[in-house]
């Protein structure tokens, strides 16, 4: 049955076609219920008429009431800006216009009172009001109503001029709910709403738009949330459950003689606890005959790798092929390097396949492979190219995943009739709540503990005025052996810029650590692949004392004699990228540092990210500040993803209702899987509802 919110906008009465146009193409705004859910993104108190002399900074907005005199136009030839003085019993204000001047100066009748609602600004000390909204005084509006919160909705210049500005958007909205608010039907069961202590959706709905007062406002904001997150909680954990019982799995029933030599003669450490819990979470997976799709989080140096290739192993045990591909040459270089070394003696053929990879060797590796000769395939994007063929691929390991699209990852699943297992790891921790919206539908795996014996990186923060002192530290820490990174920041928008920055830099290093005493190393973005790459590996076998470079070494790179990663204008960095380019340090036995350079004048947010990283080692709690710090929709790869487009949700904010709604859908789910109980019809009905014509997406591909 249609609902009377699938309707289409231009029936509502004071829509017509020009404005529907706009609000589609402004707002997407389409239907009654797209409308319903434009939701007011403040609210203005206009309850009650203040004196002048009680304005003060703890309220935003002030409604004020008097006569408005004493018209000034500023400017030589042309005005600039005109103001009104506004006198009430209690003392005076002035108002300021920069726009609309003409109209303004004619605005007032100094013999009539009038409302002046606007936000207060101090200016020589005393407080003024720019462009603040006025409205005759007249006996109704003047009257103290109890309670007048007005909503402010989010609105654009073309919609203003065709009569959709705030104001506009609150009066189709009334006309909206006046015919509509009848067929709101519930969709919240009265255990929940009890349980929790919610209103109706409807009056969730109204009140949301036109509050009758702050605590039935505060009571629909909660609602209304809950109802958002609850939804999609439900949602994606149906998702996933529909997504394991569709897609079939390869079945690796036994854990076989390879994994056994390795983890007995060639594991050079004991595994860390959480290395062993990942371990068998994954290898559940892998028996359980349906597709696994999980999520390795963990931060930079918990031991992924190692993991990784143990999961590898019982792939092998089961005479299937596996593929580890990672985002770049240097990385996969390394993790090949990395897994040949691990495997030492065992005699287990790995190959290496990127993007310079010689066409000869080429042939081989894919000859191999279809041979079922070659068990494991390092690389780049390369791997899942059309031409490389495996003979039977069971398992693979996206190493990085933020860097690799959607559509190349999906290539995947053509490799084998029978889609292999995944195993996407991430060095980039993202808070719990964001993975329960972002990965709800799949599984994750946590390694929340370090190998032991790892000395915390030292992270120091230095303004440029201290730069003396940081390079007779470096002087001193060269002297006992160690490598230090010099990291410069590079933003697309001035990639011409930031090379500046970077040569300079290494030409002021090169000064001040001059061969033949020092050697430095340069690496880049503009330097061909091999210039790097021979740079790197000068670097690598501590041939350089110091690396200047772009991030381009930001991800996986390994040089454990590196106990030394200068960041210069570090103010200019992300948290989560500070975080992975401290992560380069810390590898080895020496006491690391991070010593994060800024210039003098931070801006508020770049102080707390540089405070933050002073503070915390912790990836995960990094992930938090700087969800904290820069809303959701910044948080690497999540924009794309659609699923942060919330109407009253906030994933920042509402961490602890996301974490609540996940577990009552999960408990609902699991009492009713199918949600045929009668107590749960309301829940039966809205999820048809939301996955009518969506095709699911449960998978990571
Ligand atoms: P990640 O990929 O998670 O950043 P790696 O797998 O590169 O971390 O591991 C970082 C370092 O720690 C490597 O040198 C690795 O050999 C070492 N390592 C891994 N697991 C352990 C462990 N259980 N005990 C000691 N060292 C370990
Ligand atoms: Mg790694």
């Amino acid at each position: 049955m249609p609902s009377v919110f699938d309707t289409n906008i231009t029936y509502l009465k004071g829509v017509g076609p020009r404005k529907a146009e706009l609000l589609a193409k402004e707002f997407n705004i389409r239907t009654y219920g797209d409308l319903l859910y434009h939701f007011p993104f403040r609210y203005i108190d206009k309850s009650r008429i203040y004196k002048i002399s009680e304005v003060n900074s703890d309220k935003t907005y002030f409604l004020l009431k008097g006569k408005v005199s004493n018209m000034k136009a500023v400017g030589d030839k042309r005005t600039r800006y005109v103001s009104f003085l506004l006198t009430d019993d209690t003392g005076s204000m002035e108002l300021l216009w920069f726009r609309g001047l003409q109209w303004i100066k004619k605005r007032f009748d100094p013999q009539k009172e009038y409302l002046i609602f606007g936000k207060p600004s101090v200016f020589k000390n005393r407080f003024n009001m720019v462009h603040p909204e006025v409205e005759e005084a007249t006996p109704e509006n003047t009257m103290v109503t109890g309670n007048r919160l007005e909503g402010v909705y989010h609105t654009t210049e073309k919609l203003k001029t065709a009569g959709l500005g705030s104001r506009g958007f609150s009066r189709i909205i009334q006309t909206l709910l006046k015919e509509t608010v009848s067929s709101i039907q519930e969709n919240l069961p009265p255990y929940l709403q009890e349980k929790y202590q919610m209103i109706g959706h409807a009056e969730a709905l109204v009140n949301i738009h036109f509050p009758k007062n702050t605590t039935l406002l505060e009571k629909a904001v909660q609602r209304l949330k809950f109802e958002e997150l609850f939804f999609l909680q439900m949602e994606l954990l149906l998702q996933k459950k529909i997504q394991k019982e569709k897609t079939a799995g390869h079945v690796f029933k036994n854990v076989g003689e390879i994994f056994n030599t390795f983890y007995h003669q060639h594991l050079p450490f004991t595994l860390t606890g959480a290395q062993k819990r990942v371990i068998r979470e994954i290898r559940n997976d892998m028996k359980s005959g349906k597709q696994m799709n999980r999520l390795l989080q963990g931060d930079v140096g918990s031991g992924k790798t190692l993991v990784a290739l143990m999961s590898m192993l019982i792939a092998i045990d089961n005479g299937y092929q596996t593929a580890f591909m990672a985002p770049t040459e240097i990385l996969a270089t390394q993790h090949y390097n990395t897994l040949k070394k691990l495997l030492g003696k065992m005699n287990i053929p790995v190959g290496l396949l990127t993007g310079s990879t010689k066409a000869k060797q080429r042939k081989e590796i894919h000859q191999a492979l279809q041979n079922h000769e070659l068990p494991i395939l390092v690389g780049t994007h390369a791997l899942i190219e059309d031409t490389v063929k495996f003979s039977n691929l069971g398992f693979v390991v996206i190493d990085e995943q933020h860097r690799f699209g959607v559509a190349q990852r999906a290539k995947l699943w053509k490799k084998n009739t029978i889609p292999p297992h995944v195993l996407v790891m991430t060095a980039t921790p993202i808070p719990r709540t964001l993975a329960m919206t972002l990965y709800g539908n799949l599984d994750v795996s946590i390694i929340d503990e370090m190998p032991p014996g790892r000395k915390p990186v030292k992270t120091l923060h230095f303004f440029e005025s201290k730069r003396l002192r940081v390079i007779g530290f470096m002087r001193e820490q060269i002297k006992k052996g160690r490598q230090i990174y010099v990291v410069y920041p590079l933003i697309k928008e001035s990639e011409n810029l930031d090379l500046k920055n970077l040569i300079d830099g290494y030409e002021n290093i090169v000064r001040e650590f001059p061969e033949p005493e020092y050697h430095v190393s340069v690496v880049h973005g503009k330097m061909k692949a091999e210039d790097k790459e021979f740079e790197m590996q000068r670097f690598k076998k501590g041939e350089t004392h110091i690396m200047v470079s772009t991030t381009v070494i930001e991800v996986g790179v390994d040089v454990p004699n590196a106990s030394v990663m200068v960041i210069e204008n570090a103010e200019r960095f992300g948290l989560s990228q500070l975080h992975q380019l401290r992560g380069r340090v810390g590898r080895g036995a020496d006491q690391s540092w991070c010593i994060l350079m800024s210039g003098n004048k931070l801006s508020n947010e770049g102080r707390k990210r540089l405070e933050t990283m002073v503070r915390t080692n912790d990836g995960f709690e990094i992930a938090e500040a700087d969800l904290k710090l820069r809303g959701p929709g910044d948080i690497q790869g999540t924009r794309q993803s659609g699923m942060l487009d919330f109407h009253i949700a906030n994933l920042a904010k509402d961490g602890v209702l996301i974490a609540r709604t996940r577990k009552i859908a999960a408990a609902i789910l699991t009492e009713d899987p199918q949600l045929q109980k009668p107590e749960n019809f309301l829940l039966n009905r809205e999820m048809k509802k939301r996955f009518k014509g969506k095709t699911i997406w449960a998978r990571i591909s």
